[in-house]
This record gives structure tokens, C-alpha cells and sequence, in this order.
């Protein structure tokens, strides 16, 4: 089996941050990226003195740096803190059937590096564990970084997994995926050939979902869905902060609602399921069985632009399908936001069904109390979603309701949010 170069075995729990405190302030700042000290202050309500102690360590450590911005009128220039962007990295991988991604980002979630391979995963474990390896050597050598300032590797497959075992229970029906992933110890035998401690391993929607809440549309809100509609439809459940993933951690499988017990076989071997309209998968099939020229959701889409009706119906059809299940995630949960992903969403058409249809199936307030955003589309974004799950576990889960301004003042949290926070769990 291959072996990564030589890499670092160093606790990085001390790297980061050596007390709890200082981990509250690492927290604090990457989820405002630029702040002074005074906010700090005021969201620790900590004096100046006290937080000046606790992020010394960490400029000195080089984990933060200090920026001067000039004042816009008189006075002295603000010192900015913000996480560094050259000392310290990690490594996303994402495991798809059909191609498979890692980046190096920086700690702020900058990509620094990508290596990408398309085509199926290997028939073998020691094979594909080999080609996730490979791939990781082709990103950290394309950032060009020393591998030792590489703190740990998250990864996100796009199968059923359990994030605490790291083992895929259920290998995914989509092209490209074979019986060898059912029951496959993928965290296991990654953490034996790769050689930094940390590893963090979850579903590609939760990790896009992470990425989503930290960099995305949903940041700062604790209660949230990200619906992917892509080759297969699944959502990642975002509740009071937490991912809520259940005992089984299956918690999400929207593709699998029945729409139709008399639709379409699904490969879960029901009929009818959300996916069998939704999906690009399915759409494309359909597309594909009235012209053969259609091959891809592009393809499908530039029919529908040129006005051609059956194409038209197939994204619109499959927008409702999406839009039925968004209703009863509406009526479920109530969220605040619901962001839809995937290639999906780049249909106009596909769209407006599914909130069309979302809208006459969703209780009023649920419907007026939720934003419904497509996300911003954004290069390695399954990639960085798995590097935004190795940044949380480094940094900790965000804390509950810490809500973040894009604006540079902040408003002020009031003191009995503040204490909530300091006991929120971490
Ligand atoms: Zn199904």
C-alpha cells in the first residue's frame, strides 16, 4: 500500500490553540475573519488586557495575524485580527463514483492547491485507499507547501456513512460504485496510510452543508437545510447548530420520499422516490429516451432555452418532485433557510417549479418564515466542504447562534446570549 511522504504526527490540538479560551477566541475570529480586539472583548466580555493575553500566543504562534486598516477620518489605524493565510493548512478530499477531488486550503477555506481524477473509484480497498493517497500527494505538491504545516485531511463520500465509525454502510446505487464499499472501514484504513492524526470523514452533502454554513448562504444560521439536487437528491439538516445526522445516520434521505408507488423503479428498490424525477440522473434518462442526442443536464437544459416543449416538462416535472419534498421539509422543521445545491438548480425552469410547488404544499408561516436560496456555485465545492469538516474539528463546532455581521461592526451580542454561548457545549 502506498505510503504518503513524510508528514507530521504532532498533536495539532496544541498547535492551534493550548486552552479552551484560546480555542473560543480562534472560533470568534474565524467566524468574523477580520475583528479587533476590542469586539473580542466585547463577545468574551473580556477586558482589553484579558484578551490581549490570549491572542499573543496565537500571533506569536503565527495561527493569527494582525492587519492595520487606516481610519477612514483622524485617529489611530484599527488593528484587524484574522486567521492566518500561510501557516497552516489542511488537506478535502471528495470521494464521488464517478470522479474523486482533493484541495489544500488554508485555515480561512482558501483553496491553495486541487488535484482531481475522473473515472471510478478502484475495484480493491488497498487500491482505492492508494488513489486517495495519490491524489493528496498531487494537491499538497501542486500548493506547493511544506506538507509538514498540513494539520489533518477531512473527506467526504458521496455514500452512506456513519461520520463516528467512518465506515460506509450502504454502498450508493450511482454509476461508478461497487460492492466493495459496503461495510468498508474507509477512515480506518486512510488513517494507517496517510500519516496525520486527524481525520474527519462524513456524507458529501453534510460536508458541502459545513462549507455552506461557514463560507456560504447559510452563514451564521443554526437552523437550516441544504437540499442537494444533483445525480442524487439528499439533504444535510441543520438544527439548533447541530448537524442532525440520527441514531442510524441516515437522517436526510429526502431522494427516498415516495412521490408515485407506481413510478419509476428507484435503485433503492421502490418506486417512485423524489429522485426518479428530480435528480439530473433520472431527468437526463428521460431526456435521453426522446433524443438520443441528450446527454447531459446542459444538454437538457439549452432544449428548454430553446423552447422545446418535452424538455421543458422533464425539468419542470422534476422541479415539482424537488418542490414536494422541500414542502414537507418546510412543514417538518421549519427552517429558516433552505438552500438548494447541485447541477440541478441551474435550470430556470427546474427552479420555479420547485418553489411553485413548494409553496402550495408547505403550511403559510413555514413557507414565509424560510428563505429558499440557490447556493452560490463555487469550484471544489465538495472538496471544501470535506476541508471545512477537518477546519471544524480543529476549531470546534461554531458556536450556537453566534451571528455573524458581513458588515464591519458587530452588533453586539446582549449578556444573556453571551453567557449562553460561554455554556453552550463545544
Ligand atoms: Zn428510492
Amino acid at each position: 500500500m502506498a505510503r504518503a511522504k513524510t508528514g507530521s504526527r504532532q498533536p495539532t490540538e496544541a498547535v492551534l490553540a493550548a486552552t479552551p479560551r484560546q480555542h473560543e477566541v480562534l472560533r470568534i475570529i474565524r467566524d468574523h475573519q477580520n475583528i479587533t480586539r476590542a469586539e473580542i472583548g466585547a463577545l468574551l466580555q473580556a477586558s482589553a488586557s484579558q484578551v490581549s493575553r490570549l491572542t499573543a500566543p496565537l500571533i506569536a504562534r503565527r495561527v493569527v495575524t494582525v492587519e492595520h486598516r487606516l481610519p477612514h477620518a483622524e485617529g489611530r489605524p484599527t488593528e484587524l485580527l484574522s486567521l492566518a493565510g500561510d501557516t497552516h493548512y489542511v488537506v478535502g478530499i471528495d470521494v464521488g463514483g464517478l470522479a474523486q477531488e482533493a484541495v489544500v486550503t488554508n485555515l480561512r477555506g482558501d483553496v491553495v492547491g486541487a488535484a482531481h481524477r475522473t473515472g471510478s473509484p478502484a475495484r480493491s480497498r488497498s487500491s482505492i485507499i492508494d488513489g486517495l493517497v495519490d491524489l493528496v500527494d498531487r494537491a499538497i505538491g501542486k500548493s506547493e507547501i511544506p506538507r509538514e504545516q498540513v494539520l489533518g485531511v477531512g473527506v467526504g463520500v458521496r455514500a452512506i456513512i456513519d461520520p463516528v465509525s467512518g465506515v460506509v454502510s450502504a454502498g450508493p446505487e450511482a454509476p461508478g460504485w461497487s460492492p466493495v464499499w459496503v461495510d468498508f472501514d474507509v477512515r480506518g484504513q486512510l488513517a494507517r496510510a496517510l500519516p496525520w492524526k486527524q481525520l474527519t470523514i462524513d456524507d458529501t452533502v453534510r460536508a458541502v452543508a459545513a462549507a455552506e454554513r461557514q463560507y456560504g448562504a447559510a452563514r451564521g444560521i443554526d437552523d437550516f437545510v441544504y437540499l442537494l439536487a444533483d445525480s442524487g437528491i439528499g439533504a444535510a439538516l441543520m438544527i439548533a447548530g447541530r448537524s442532525y445526522i440520527g441514531p442510524g445516520h441516515l437522517a436526510g434521505e429526502v431522494g427516498h420520499i415516495t412521490l408515485d408507488r407506481d413510478g419509476p423503479l428507484c435503485g433503492c428498490g421502490r418506486r417512485g422516490c423524489v429522485e426518479m424525477y428530480a435528480s439530473t440522473s433520472a431527468m437526463v434518462r428521460r431526456g435521453h429516451a426522446i433524443d438520443p442526442s441528450i446527454a447531459t443536464m446542459r444538454d437538457l437544459i439549452e432544449r428548454d432555452l430553446r423552447d422545446e416543449e418535452p424538455f421543458r416538462r422533464i425539468l419542470a416535472e422534476g422541479g415539482n418532485a424537488l418542490g414536494r419534498a422541500i414542502g414537507i421539509l418546510l412543514n417538518l422543521l421549519s427552517p429558516a433557510l433552505v438552500v438548494l445545491g447541485g447541477r440541478a438548480t441551474e435550470s430556470a425552469t427546474y427552479m420555479a417549479a420547485a418553489r411553485a410547488r413548494a409553496r402550495e404544499d408547505s403550511l403559510e408561516l413555514p413557507f414565509r418564515n424560510a428563505r429558499i436560496v440557490t447556493s452560490e456555485p463555487r469550484e471544489h465545492s465538495a472538496a471544501l466542504g470535506a476541508a471545512t469538516l477537518m477546519l471544524n474539528q480543529l476549531f470546534g463546532p461554531a458556536p450556537l447562534s453566534m451571528r455573524v455581521s458581513r458588515r464591519r461592526s458587530l452588533e453586539p451580542l446582549p449578556v444573556d446570549r453571551i453567557q449562553a454561548l460561554k455554556g453552550a457545549p463545544s
